[in-house]
């Protein structure tokens, strides 16, 4: 069984110097919970004043990476940098890249690859829209998406599955939904990865919130949350780490 991580995901929020004082204010109160990793996705800019201040122990990554090593990609930042700074993960694919930035499953595997061959974890997102759902076509839609993001891809990768619907509307999928899916998940990883998908850690997310993670990480294929809304108060992620 792999550790339960615990993956906030701060999107575009912070500057350096509030990001700073998340920091000290974790490090001030955070006591780590057995079993349970932390770990904070942040705009790049705040990552070195979160590896200068978050407590011992508290990962952290970026939001998004280049599929390109180095060179003229002007605005892109590449994986090397990410881990330079000390970063252990990086998200790939997340709803909003692929809905406002068109990625497309392949750019995703790229992205993804090219982390891995830097030393970072990827932490690859999948999920499906509404429509999708109330045609249920979720379970097989999320698949297909998955199977194209994984393209060559290494078994030293995380996945979030991250229902559309879910995400920043209070709206959650309910357990049995997130383990339905984290079943299937499993079943793919299983295919791919043989016997190392166990050591895969599926996350959930889409308003995951203190009262809510407990129920939802304590189904056997979901290992932890990838989460917005609640990571950018430090009560609210103490909550969450305590509930876990
Ligand atoms: P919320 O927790 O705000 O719904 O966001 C989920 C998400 O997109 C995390 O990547």
């Amino acid at each position: 069984m792999p550790s339960t991580l615990l993956a906030l995901n701060w999107k575009m929020n912070k500057t350096p110097t509030e990001a700073r004082s998340w920091a000290e204010e974790l490090k001030e109160k955070y006591a780590p919970a057995e079993g349970v990793e932390l770990a904070v996705m942040a705009p790049a800019l705040a990552l070195s004043t979160l590896a200068a201040n978050l407590p011992a122990g508290v990962a952290f990554g970026g939001q998004d990476v280049s599929a390109h090593e180095a060179g003229a990609y002007t605005g892109e930042i590449s994986a090397a940098m990410l881990k330079d700074v000390g970063a252990a993960y990086v998200v790939v694919g997340h709803s909003e890249r692929r809905e406002y930035h068109g990625e497309t499953d392949a750019v995703v595997a790229a992205k993804a690859k090219q982390a891995q061959a830097n030393g970072l974890v990827p932490i690859v997102c999948v999920g499906e829209k509404l429509e999708v759902r109330e045609r249920g076509e979720h379970v097989s839609s999320t698949l297909a998406q998955l199977r194209g993001s994984l393209a060559d891809v290494g078994e030293d990768v995380v996945v979030a599955y991250e229902p559309v619907w879910a995400i920043g509307t209070g709206k959650t999928a309910t357990a049995d939904d997130a383990e339905e899916m984290g079943a299937a998940i499993r079943g793919l990883l299983a295919e791919q990865y043989g016997e190392k998908a166990a050591d895969i850690r599926v996350l959930y997310g889409g308003s995951v919130k203190p009262d809510n993670i407990a129920e939802i990480c304590g189904k056997p294929n979901v290992d932890g949350a990838l989460v917005g809304g609640a990571s950018l108060k430090v009560p609210d992620v103490l909550g969450m780490n305590d509930a876990l």
